[in-house]
């Protein structure tokens, strides 16, 4: 593109939120084919809440006044624990503890290690505790009864295990972005390939891909896998986007043809990225097609 036009673009970009960083990714924009969405934080708000709990095979509950005191006891220690952790999981279970007025200052927590995309684990009281996803609480040598939720269910599931046994199931629950939908509606109109990419498990990513209007799910990916995904895409060779927020979204960003950042996400994704969405709108990203086509339709 003529700098001219580039210049114009990344005005009227910036106008709209859509900060453009450099001029010649408007033209690579123009022909991406495959937009690779992360889950949490870019197609969701990224703020989870606890929401409900049982026992492993019990029935779930989420009114506070039925927590039992053993309950009680294990959200203590674990929220003693995820004080330590700053992933959206663990700030959830610190908020729900607050808000059921358990205490979790003043415990002893030690041989704290955090395992990203997985989870938690340290000793707490003396007692060991680990918490996280199944492949987390597996690793660590506890096994996991059936899990029984209804099918529409797009909750996230934390296990946390107490000496090796599990004794309480979380589920946390994060809202997808009002215009999700809306977004991958109209990409798939255009006749883009949209996919998601998390490290949750499948049957939470399946879910939320066919809400969202038959997205391609990809799950149960490690934080430090996401690239490789990406760098697949490419092999088979197509044009690849990545739209990401977070810390584990960097170097995916980077791989990727185009990488978009959302405004709300941390700094390392922002300088990751080539674009960033500085309202966190995520119909902005259709915008942004729309801009770089435009511009390139301007000089051909
Ligand atoms: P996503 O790919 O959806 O952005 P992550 O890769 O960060 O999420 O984490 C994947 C899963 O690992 C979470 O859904 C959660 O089950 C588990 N997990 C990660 N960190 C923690 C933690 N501190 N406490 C409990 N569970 C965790
Ligand atoms: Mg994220």
């Amino acid at each position: 593109a003529t700098p001219m036009a580039v210049a114009v673009a990344s005005g009227r970009g910036a106008a709209r939120g859509i900060l453009i960083k450099n001029g010649a990714v408007l033209e690579r924009l123009s022909e991406i084919s495959h937009f690779v969405f992360d889950k949490t934080g870019t197609l969701t708000e990224g703020r989870p809440a606890l929401v409900g709990w049982s026992r492993p095979g019990g029935d779930w509950c989420s009114d506070v006044a039925r927590l039992t005191e053993s309950e009680r006891v294990v959200l203590a220690r674990c929220g003693a624990l995820e004080r330590l952790s700053e992933h959206p999981v663990a700030l959830a279970i610190c908020d729900f503890c607050t808000c059921a007025e358990i205490d979790c200052s003043g415990a002893r927590v030690e041989n704290v290690e955090v395992a990203p995309g997985m989870g938690i684990r340290g000793r707490v009281e003396g007692e060991s505790l680990v918490i996280g996803n199944r492949e987390w609480l597996v690793r660590n040598g506890v096994s996991i009864a059936a899990v029984s939720e209804p099918d529409s269910e797009i909750d996230g599931l934390v296990h946390c295990a107490l000496d090796g046994r599990e004794v309480l199931r979380l589920r946390i629950r994060d809202r997808l972005r009002a215009d999700a939908r809306a977004l991958i509606g109209e990409m798939r109109d255009k006749g883009l390939e949209t996919i998601l990419l998390t490290g949750d498990r499948r049957e939470v990513a399946e879910r939320v891909a066919a809400q969202l209007g038959g997205m391609i799910a990809v799950s149960e990916v490690l934080p430090g896998d996401k690239d490789a995904v990406v760098a697949d895409l490419q092999r088979q060779g197509h044009a690849v986007a990545m739209i990401g927020d977070g810390v584990n979204d960097a170097p995916a960003l980077v791989r990727a043809d185009v990488g978009i950042a959302m405004g709300s996400g941390t700094d390392v994704s922002i300088a990751s990225a080539d674009i960033v969405l500085m309202s966190s709108e995520l119909d902005r990203v259709v915008e942004a097609v729309e801009l770089s086509r435009r511009t390139l339709r301007t000089i051909r």
